[in-house]
């Protein structure tokens, strides 16, 4: 998975990393979904372990442009999991009192606690993305986010947190077609907002925002990942691998029955 991390100081020019990319899985989707089936039982047992073991905090950030993917990536790769032990945090349009605040206050609140899975649908970067890019605070606010965030991530880590951030990367011929899908089928229509096609015409403003975010807060302690996400098979693939992963490396444990059990007998 090593190639789709973000190394710290790379340069990210987006139209060198190609969206239709498949290159784990040539013989196609058959073959990765099927894979992506037993990784997510995998997943399952990881997230009953680290719920159990109590001591690990896990925060997983999901950004991409409208109709990237976020939302089946959520259902597709956590669809087995307790829901006790996992919750989802989905962060639209400032309401008034949140405006009123530092652009991390609402955040903070939904990070994991011990045991816990957090999914962050939309995150703090929109507000170094969708704020830049509509200017809704001065440039000099801003540009100073992106330390802010870093030394942000770097406490949570060091207060325990495991951070995996992913940004669903397609193409704007994909964004069409899926745009498109929206408009014609009805179950889908709810989907479709007039304000996407407003974001679509900032396609490239929204690319060159997302390189610096990828450029200067991919850091060892909280690593950006670029998945192509073109197709849906390949992108879920690549996160329950992902998260699976960095899950083992935990090295969780089951805790110990409590002292004195030795001798009882369940009548
Ligand atoms: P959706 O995820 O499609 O439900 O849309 C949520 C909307 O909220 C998107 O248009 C985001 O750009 C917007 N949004 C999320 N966070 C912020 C923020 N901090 N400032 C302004 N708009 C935001
Ligand atoms: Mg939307």
């Amino acid at each position: 998975m090593d190639k789709y991390r973000v190394k710290q100081g790379q340069t990210i020019n987006l139209e060198d990393w190609d969206a239709n990319e498949i290159s784990l899985f040539p013989e196609g989707k058959k073959a990765a979904k099927d894979k992506t089936k037993k990784l997510n039982k995998k997943l399952e047992a990881l997230q009953e372990l680290l719920y159990a073991e109590h001591k690990q905090k896990v925060l997983v950030v999901l950004q991409a442009l409208d109709t990237g993917g976020k939302d089946g990536t959520i259902r597709a790769v956590f669809e087995g999991v307790n829901p006790a032990g996992v919750k989802v945090a989905s962060f639209k349009v400032p309401t008034a009192i949140e405006s009123d605040h530092d652009f991390l206050w609402r955040i903070h609140q939904h990070t994991p606690g011990k045991g816990e899975i957090v999914i962050f649908n939309r995150s703090h970067y929109e507000d170094v993305l969708v704020v830049r890019v509509h200017n809704l605070v001065d440039k000099d606010i801003w540009k100073k986010r992106y330390d802010h965030i870093n030394n942000f991530e770097k406490m949570l880590t060091d207060e325990g947190a495991t951070i995996i951030k992913i940004f669903l990367h397609i193409s704007k011929d994909e964004q069409k077609e899926r745009l498109q899908e929206r408009w014609d089928v009805p179950e889908k229509n709810w989907k479709f907002s007039s304000g996407d096609l407003k974001e679509r015409a900032l396609w490239d403003e929204y690319q060159k925002a997302y390189e610096d975010v990828l450029e200067k807060t991919s850091t060892d302690y909280a690593p950006w990942y670029i998945i192509p996400a073109n197709r849906n098979w390949y992108r879920n693939y690549l996160i329950s691998s992902i998260l699976v992963k960095k899950l083992e490396s935990l090295n969780m444990e089951y805790p110990l029955p409590e002292d004195g059990l030795d001798n009882i007998e369940i009548e």
